[in-house]
């Protein structure tokens, strides 16, 4: 049995390791390295898994077949591997991450465990096409290689310049995939406005609320619009939307009040009890001071009036701004700033235990292809892993 796997970044070396077990395997990898990708997870650390195994930390167009595929018995034996090729967690809330905060632990353990195993590896190969004619044909820029099996394991267009740059959604095409519409996800959004430089550098802990999915967490405050975990933990929401309408996200930046007239309550009693200054120097404390100046500007009031003395009509134009803000979304900024793409290969026409398509035998793909994309958190690696272990592990 003889086993090519198109791509040696998370999914693939996988792969690699089950496949070998029971088969003559051969990464074909365009980098110069494997698990580049890895590398840059997790800010260089790499959160590889998270200990809340809840399913709506993903998306997927078919949240039915994802539960499938990513079964119990799949995680335990994923967890068991990391054991066996010696990764240790440091486990922050839940993130998962190597004991020595490098995501180059784990790249270099999925390595050595793939050389152990003594799989080929052919680097700086591009695959250009894949044909099949009784076995499969894989045609490189260094010749043509035959296969029994193939697992696609090529990633999405997401960070194209670790390899990436949405190839096998074309592999996919050819032999009759239907390609669920791939756009940007744990991405930063680009919002509509012209004071964007007046926020621009704030962080700021807010609640963030988009069709009923809220996020509370540290928001960055751009010159574009916005980014932070809790911003690229709607965005592949968000970014599907964009292809219909320009969402609005709304920002509650003071998340410990509720609701506009709650805000006017606290500022009358804040107002009561904190004498002799004015709204802005109210406002002090709970606020970064940019953000407060631009929030009363675009309420229409002066940094120097008196609570008391600004209109009703006023104080509810800053309520709504400060706990209720509408920031229209017009945009991503793009795959190549990406962490993961939403959409990919229609899930239901992969068998969800093998990961084999079920338009032609013996073609496997894994990863961030398919169409599921997880929050932060060590989501996409954990389903990168799993679709790489049963592509990797069935041999029929
Ligand atoms: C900045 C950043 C931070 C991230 N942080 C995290 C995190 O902390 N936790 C988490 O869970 N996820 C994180 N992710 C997402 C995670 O890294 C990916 O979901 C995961 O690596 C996808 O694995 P994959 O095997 O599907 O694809 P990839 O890792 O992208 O690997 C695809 C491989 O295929 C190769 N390839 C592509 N086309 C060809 C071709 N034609 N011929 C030969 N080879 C080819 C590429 O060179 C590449 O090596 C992050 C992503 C980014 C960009």
């Amino acid at each position: 049995m003889k086993t090519l796997i198109i791509g040696g970044g998370a999914s693939g070396l996988i792969a690699a390791i089950y496949a070998s077990t029971n088969s003559d395997v051969t990464i074909l990898e365009k980098n110069k390295t494997l698990g580049k990708k890895i590398l840059i997870t997790g800010n260089g650390k790499c959160n590889y898994w998270n200990s809340n195994q809840d399913i709506s930390n993903y998306y997927s167009s078919d949240i039915d077949i994802l539960k499938d595929i990513l079964d119990e018995d799949s995680k335990i034996e994923i967890n068991n591997l990391f054991d066996k090729i010696g990764l240790v967690a440091k486990i922050k809330n839940g993130y998962y991450y190597p004991y020595s905060n490098q995501a180059t632990t784990v790249q270099t353990a999925l390595i050595k465990e793939i050389e152990n195993r003594g799989v080929n590896v052919e680097y700086e190969t591009i695959v250009t096409d894949i044909s099949f004619d009784n076995e499969f044909i894989v045609k490189t820029n260094k010749g043509d290689f035959k296969a029994d099996k193939v697992i696609v394991s090529t990633g999405s267009y997401a960070c194209s310049k670790t390899g990436s740059d949405g190839y096998g959604y074309e592999v996919a095409k050819k032999f009759g995939h239907t390609i669920i519409k791939p756009v940007p996800s744990l991405v930063q959004l680009k919002a509509k406005g012209n004071f964007f430089k007046d926020w621009a550098g704030v962080r700021s802990d807010v609640e963030l609320t988009y069709n009923n999915k809220t996020e509370v967490g540290e928001i960055q405050l751009t010159d574009y619009g916005v980014s932070g975990v809790c911003v690229y933990n709607l965005s592949s929401m968000i970014s599907r939307d964009l292809q219909e309408s320009n969402p609005i996200l709304k920002i509650n930046f003071l998340p410990f009040i509720k609701s506009p007239i709650d805000f006017i309550n606290y500022m009358n009693d804040r107002n009561n009890v904190v004498i002799n200054r004015n709204v802005s120097e109210l406002l002090d404390g709970l606020l970064n001071y940019k953000l407060v100046n631009l929030l009363l500007k675009l309420s229409g009031i002066e940094r120097t009036d008196k609570w008391s003395d600004i209109s009703n009509s006023k104080k509810t134009i800053l309520a709504d701004n400060l706990i209720n803000f509408n920031l229209e979304i017009i945009d991503t900024t793009g795959f190549d700033r990406a962490q993961t793409c939403s959409g990919g290969i229609d899930l239901k026409e992969i068998n969800p235990s093998t990961m084999e398509s079920l338009k032609q035998k013996g073609l496997f793909f894994t990863g961030e292809i398919l169409d599921a994309d997880g929050k932060c958190g060590g989501y996409n690696l954990e389903f990168a892993f799993i679709t790489g272990y049963k592509a990797g592990r069935t041999n029929d």
